[in-house]
């Protein structure tokens, strides 16, 4: 099948007044139909960069500097603005980590959530405000023909969370970017709110990118995983494989810190020495200087993906590809 979406040799630069720094270098996965990809890495890492890119949104000056992106085989990393607008939304649907950024203080969460069907969708006031009860429901929130009318400060941090991932799925996108869904939330709701969006996705075969620093959401709710170390792709495979069997050193750290489903960025620390600055990034494979297992070929020349069963893995320990 053809994937919901491609992303093929991805370069995204920021110019600086001391050159420029490539955030994003090479990145390639696909996202089958269906399937929700977990993207993992550290903070600067370029998690939140990638789908930025995926939806048009890097903030200049910062630009997409080579690779494509394609929606379901059509490249859309070169559409004009008006297009990328619409298809933001209707096609692909986005949930924040912070829920304010996401709802207007000023409006209900009804209101909200009609405009954004009737933007999209041909339907009624009245169809719309069904539909609304339906979504609000649908992502659990209690009484929901008497919430629809609740301002987004009526709700907890948590079924506030959920009325984003309402809005998200109004025009019933093919695609969803979670960018660090719960990173907002109390420990003991991120699980609710993981699972609420693993389920919405099944039940409507919708594709998803899932964006967190935290392997313990990773090993809950994605089907495969990207991890990424200074702005490329260590490994990306079967979510199954890597926990059970992980093949780049990296990767190896990170399972280190599964312990639980919450996370800071400090558990990811746990592995000696700490992501190079931008303008830093080591020779060859970026992560020799961290590594247990640098041979003299790791600074020497910048590993590829050498393809494991499922898995592609840019190391030397599994082959000699080259980027
Ligand atoms: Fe370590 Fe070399 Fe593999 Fe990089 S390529 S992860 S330095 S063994
Ligand atoms: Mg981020």
């Amino acid at each position: 099948a053809t994937p919901v979406i491609s992303v093929r040799d991805l370069v995204v630069e920021f110019p600086t007044r001391r050159g420029v720094l490539r955030a994003i270098d090479k990145v390639s996965f696909d996202v089958a139909p269906g399937e929700i990809l977990g993207v993992v890495g550290e903070s600067g890492a370029g998690k939140s960069i990638t789908g930025s890119a995926i939806i048009g949104l890097i903030d200049p000056p910062g630009r997409v500097a080579g690779g494509e992106i394609l929606l379901k085989g059509k490249r859309i990393d070169n559409l004009p603005e008006e297009e990328m607008r619409r298809l933001r939304g209707k096609r692909i649907g986005m949930v924040f980590q912070d829920p304010l950024t996401s709802l207007n203080p000023l409006y209900t969460v009804g209101e909200q959530i009609i405009e954004t069907i009737r933007t999209h969708l041909p339907m009624s006031e009245a169809q719309a405000r069904k539909r609304a009860i339906e979504l609000l429901a649908d992502v659990g929130i209690p009484a929901p023909d008497n919430r629809v009318d609740s301002y987004p400060h009526q709700f907890s941090g948590g079924m506030r969370q959920r009325v984003v991932i309402a809005l998200a799925l109004c025009a019933e996108p093919e695609f969803i970017i979670a960018d660090e869904p719960t990173t907002a939330l109390d420990v003991s709701l991120q699980a609710q709110i993981i699972a609420v969006f693993k389920r919405v996705c099944e039940e409507r075969g919708t594709s998803a990118i899932l964006i967190t620093h935290d392997m313990g959401v990773i090993a809950e709710a994605a089907d495969r995983v990207a991890v990424l170390y200074a702005g490329r792709v260590a490994e990306v495979g079967p979510v199954r494989d890597m926990l059970g069997k992980p093949l780049h050193p990296y990767t190896t750290g990170l399972m280190g810190s599964i312990p639980s489903i919450a996370g800071t960025d400090d558990r990811l620390r746990q592995i000696p020495g700490s992501m190079p600055r931008l303008n830093r990034i080591p020779s060859g494979c970026a992560f020799h200087p961290r590594c247990e297992h640098e041979m003299p070929v790791c600074s020497q020349k910048r590993p590829g993906l050498n393809h494991v069963g499922q898995t592609d893995v840019a190391c030397f320990l599994h082959g000699d590809a080259t980027a």
